[in-house]
């Protein structure tokens, strides 16, 4: 069997050794537009504050894929899919046939529209290529901006801050990391942040890069103007959709997949950040994997063997300037359902249930007591009027927690 893969990334990387694991015979091959083998993407952080050498970034040496006998091209971006005859083509000009196809094409960095990118000093932070072009740029710059204040920019500005550069962190709405914190978390967080040196810009989106050649200041919505000569933008990502366009695939957000991760034309599968799965399309790298999981059993299993992915509510947890945070699910912004808070002056947890009680979402910032406890229970389990409000005491031990 001819299985084609393109992207190397952990959902391509992961369904690869998942179809070897089960069809030692078939014929693996893998494309990746970029050039280096398959890299731990969530590390990139640290190459560019430089607290990870370049050669522990790689998953696996280059003899596993020999071992394994994964065909992976590297630098090949593949271009044309013809669906009659089963054949796609590569950018070098590779002719291969195929019998089943995975898209795991991922995302690339999202640009807001109507600013002009094109100076020097100005990157997005998707690639390997790119963390390694940022590090040696902020060397040379005084000032750094970052485009959006989400979980990306918020980890590298705060590592960033701690080695010399001024940092800035410019987000067009209220708050920052706001699909982790509340208002009142975000406000804790930016306090700790400013306390190491991050300046931010909020309610304010960029506006205009100015400079010859390359980036000399950086114009705000409110009329600022900010002497910068680096700006990285972190503003969300945006699927890879071009090869699922022209295939004709169901598309919303992404490219639809069903419950096996199928897309709407038989024997092509997706996963990871170009998928839109059950659970909608999730930017994470756990999600990936286990997509891809299930996408590569499902491209080398009999029809009635197929596996079923099941959604994962997985945590985002972070470590900001030596903080923790940690935040799943609904976090209840506008306080339509019951919760639980806790404060001090480090420290600020929220626990959210619905009109059930069963347990819908969680931020902690400053602890990671009770995470691991919240995330298994997480739209599994009740919480009773008793516990939800002994949660409201800061130290509320939680090996006494039961759920309903
Ligand atoms: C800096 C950074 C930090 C992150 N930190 C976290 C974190 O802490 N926790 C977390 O859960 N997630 C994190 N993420 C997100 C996580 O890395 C992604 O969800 C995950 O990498 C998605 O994997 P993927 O295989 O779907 O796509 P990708 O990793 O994007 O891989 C897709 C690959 O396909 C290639 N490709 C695209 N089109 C073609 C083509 N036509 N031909 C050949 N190759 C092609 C791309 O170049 C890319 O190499 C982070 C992401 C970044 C950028």
């Amino acid at each position: 069997m001819n299985i084609v893969i393109i992207g190397a990334g952990v959902a391509g990387i992961t369904a690869a050794e998942k179809v070897r694991q089960i069809d030692s015979t078939a014929q693996i091959t893998v494309f990746s537009q970029e050039r280096e083998d398959f890299y731990y993407r969530t590390r990139l952080p640290e190459i560019v504050s430089g607290s990870l050498v370049i050669e522990k970034i790689f998953v696996h040496p280059p003899s596993w894929y020999r071992e394994k006998n994964i065909e992976l091209r590297k630098g090949e971006s593949l271009t044309e899919i013809s669906l009659e005859e089963r054949q796609v083509r590569g950018s070098l000009g590779s002719r291969l046939l195929f019998d089943r196809l995975l898209l795991a094409v991922g995302a690339k960095s999202f640009r807001p529209p109507g600013i002009d990118y094109n100076l020097g000093g100005v990157f997005t932070f998707r690639t390997l290529n790119e963390a390694l072009t940022i590090l040696y740029e902020v060397k040379r710059a005084k000032k750094a901006v970052f485009m959006g204040a989400g979980v990306l920019a918020i980890e590298l500005a705060a590592a960033l801050a701690g080695s010399g550069l001024e940092v800035l962190v410019a987000e067009r709405g209220s708050r920052i990391l706001p699909r982790q914190t509340t208002p009142a978390s975000s406000a804790k967080l930016k306090t700790l942040l400013a306390a190491k040196g991050v300046e931010f810009i909020l309610n304010s989106s960029v506006k205009e890069l100015k400079g010859y050649e390359r980036l000399n200041s950086v114009v705000f919505s409110d009329g600022t103007e900010v002497g910068a000569q680096l700006l990285i933008v972190s503003a969300g990502i945006t699927p890879n959709l071009e090869l699922a366009q022209k295939l004709r695939l169901k598309i919303d957000k992404a490219v639809m997949v069903d419950q096996f991760m199928e897309t709407s034309i038989s024997g092509i599968y997706a996963a990871g950040d170009c998928a839109q799965s059950l659970d909608g399309q999730s930017g994470l790298w756990t999600i990936a994997r286990q997509q891809a999981l299930i996408a590569g059993q499902n491209m080398v299993s009999e029809q009635l063997s197929r596996q079923v992915y099941t959604p994962l509510s997985p945590n985002v947890s972070l470590k900001v300037a030596g903080v923790d945070l940690v935040a799943a699910g609904n976090l209840d912004v506008d306080e339509k359902l019951n919760s639980a808070i806790a404060e001090t002056e480090g420290f600020y947890r929220k626990v959210v249930v619905d009109d059930e009680g069963l347990l819908v979402g969680y931020t902690i910032l400053g602890s990671n007591a009770g995470v691991a406890r919240l995330a298994g229970a997480l739209k599994r389990e009740k919480l009773s009027p008793s516990t939800l409000k002994a949660l409201k005491e800061p130290d509320f031990d939680f090996s006494s927690l039961v759920f309903d």
